[in-house]
């Protein structure tokens, strides 16, 4: 009998583990560079809880996570991607 494990990530925020499905992903794709949900490379993940996503410090976070220069423009495409898949079931 195989069980089936859901995929584990850390929220880059909480530091608590969730099924990867119900984390929004924040990719530096090499060719694209910072892209949202998909893409290959360094990857940073956050819950969508409130306090984590509207976190003043997620930037930060996220450009430390990432290793890279999050443009201001990013955090509003970010916060609109969180918008649209507000589905969690908390
Ligand atoms: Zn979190």
């Amino acid at each position: 009998m195989i069980k089936k494990n859901p995929v584990l990530r850390r929220c880059i925020s909480c530091r608590k583990t969730y099924d990867r499905k119900n984390l929004l992903k924040i990719t530096k794709d090499h060719k694209q560079g910072i892209i949202l949900q998909k893409g290959i490379g360094r990857s940073a993940y956050i819950c969508k809880s409130k306090a984590c996503y509207s976190d003043s410090k997620i930037k930060k976070k996220l450009q430390k996570a990432l290793k890279t220069f999050l443009e201001p423009e990013f955090i509003d495409i970010f916060e609109k991607e969180i918008a649209s898949s507000n589905n969690y079931p908390n």
